[in-house]
């Protein structure tokens, strides 16, 4: 194992100059530091998956460039020596004007993710030349060389075994006498074009380059001092946890806690790798860690919110008493390449909800063609503006009494797909959107807060 750690800076935390700096701060501090995987400047994903999206109009095209433009420029001129950097920087803002025209007449996935890319490979250009010019011994590595995918676009599910292969080769040498800066969220196909893991994918890059060095730590430095019993931005009173298990880190996440991709303990727990969490504003507040084995296992660890759900519910008489139903339904999504998240069944029904959304953004769509399919079937019903909430917590299939609690604190609700007793660590349901942040708050007082 190698005895170097990789920290990953999510968008606030390389903002801008100062932000940038701090992080340059925590890097020097920690001298087994050897990599570092950085996101796009803040705000900046967002403008390009704007512009991938296809703007027609050309002065708003304009503007959005502008922005982008003024973003980098902001840091480019706070650097001692930003000349080269800055050709580089402006060498890619041209590539985001023609695709963005390009998008602006058809957009697709694979476009889309070439010019989304391009926030993290502007942001690591800045980053490196700015640790350069605080003496360390920085370079710039375009991770698209060895973190290998599929050609999903838009959420690209990455070859394992071939990227611990390419980073043992080109990646690990450079990381002897050099701290390697690097993109996240990047990666690209067999066929070398740029994809994407989907929003928030930072951390599952960082989390798959630690794997492929079998590095000794990972570090996600971000906006918060840590995972907090809920979102502090919908709780005033969520407090931050210091030591939480991998099983429970992977619900919250999963379950839409936007500290952490979905995916980015997945590779951590492969290879026993402690993840911390922390924040790259007040890193002398300490944060979270996310081990093996951890102190404490509580009933009640967390709640978290994920919103844009789609629910889908398909009814049919011929589900009554009747087999293969449900088989028919699966067989027909999975045709579509329509991945489900929960379920719930009646005599006969079954709601399922869809997916969560890749790069573009927004509520999963069930395709048309799957659609038509179903409705062969059964009938096809879709909602929409709803939030998934999810309680987390340990043994909560064996134990007694708190249903009434948890229900009871949102008596006056409408709750909908109640899902319970797959996972010792979950009880999860939807509510809608317009009430999804109160219910939260409820539930984080009675259960967080007595
Ligand atoms: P980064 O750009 O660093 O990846 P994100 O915005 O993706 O940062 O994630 C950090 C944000 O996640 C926090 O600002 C916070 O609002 C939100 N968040 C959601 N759930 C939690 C939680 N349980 N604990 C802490 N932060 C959370
Ligand atoms: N820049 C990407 C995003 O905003 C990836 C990330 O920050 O994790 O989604
Ligand atoms: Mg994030």
């Amino acid at each position: 194992m190698s005895s170097f750690n990789v920290a990953k800076f999510g968008g606030t935390s390389v903002a801008n100059f100062e932000a940038m700096s701090r992080c340059a701060v925590i890097i020097e501090n920690n001298p087994n530091t050897k990599l570092v995987v950085s996101s796009a400047c803040s705000g900046v994903t967002n403008l390009l998956v704007e512009l991938a999206n296809g703007v027609s109009d050309e002065q708003m095209r304009t503007e959005l460039l502008q922005k982008l433009a003024n973003i980098h420029d902001a840091i480019l001129a706070e650097l001692k020596d930003a000349t080269e950097t800055a050709n580089e920087v402006y060498k890619i803002l041209d590539t985001v004007t023609s695709l963005a025209e390009a998008a602006s007449i058809q957009s697709s996935h694979k476009l889309t993710d070439h010019l989304v890319a391009c926030g993290e490979l502007i942001s690591t250009h800045i980053l490196a030349q700015l640790l350069r010019e605080r003496g360390i011994n920085a370079v710039r590595f375009d991770i698209r060389q060895v973190l290998r995918t599929d050609d999903n676009f838009g959420k690209a599910e990455p070859d394992v075994p071939q990227t611990a292969q390419l980073a043992e080769a080109l990646l690990l040498p450079l990381c002897r006498d050099h701290v390697v800066v690097t993109q996240g969220f990047i990666g690209s196909d067999e066929h070398g074009n740029t994809t994407t893991l989907g929003r928030g994918g930072s951390d599952y890059s960082a989390a798959l380059i630690a794997e492929a060095v079998k590095a000794e730590g990972l570090e996600i430095w971000t906006d918060v001092p840590g995972i907090y019993t809920t979102d502090p931005r919908i709780a005033e009173k969520a407090a931050p946890i210091a030591e939480i298990s991998f099983s429970e880190a992977s619900e919250m996440a999963n379950f839409g806690a936007k500290i952490l991709h979905p995916s980015t303990l997945v590779p951590a727990l492969r290879h026993d790798i402690p993840v911390f969490v922390g924040s790259s504003k007040e890193p002398e507040k300490g944060g979270t860690w996310i081990r093996h084995q951890v102190q404490s296992s509580p009933l009640f660890r967390a709640l978290a919110l994920r919103c844009n759900q789609t629910m889908v519910t398909l009814r049919s008489d011929k589900m009554f008493h009747a087999y293969g139903f449900l088989a028919k339904v699966f067989e027909i999504l999975a045709k579509h390449k329509v991945s489900v998240d929960l379920i719930t069944t009646s005599e006969i029904s079954v709601s399922l909800t869809l997916d969560q959304t890749d790069t573009s953004g927004g509520a999963p769509q069930l395709p048309i063609a799957a659609r038509e399919e179903l409705e062969q079937l059964c009938t096809v019903e879709i909602e929409q503006n709803l939030c998934l909430v999810a309680l987390i917590g340990n043994n909560m299939s064996e134990s007694r009494g708190y249903a009434k609690q948890v229900f009871g604190t949102l008596e006056d609700m409408n709750l909908r797909m109640i899902c319970f007793g797959a996972s010792p660590h979950n009880l999860c349901f939807l509510v809608h959107e317009s009430v999804s942040r109160q219910a939260i708050q409820k539930l984080h007082k009675e259960l967080f807060e007595a």
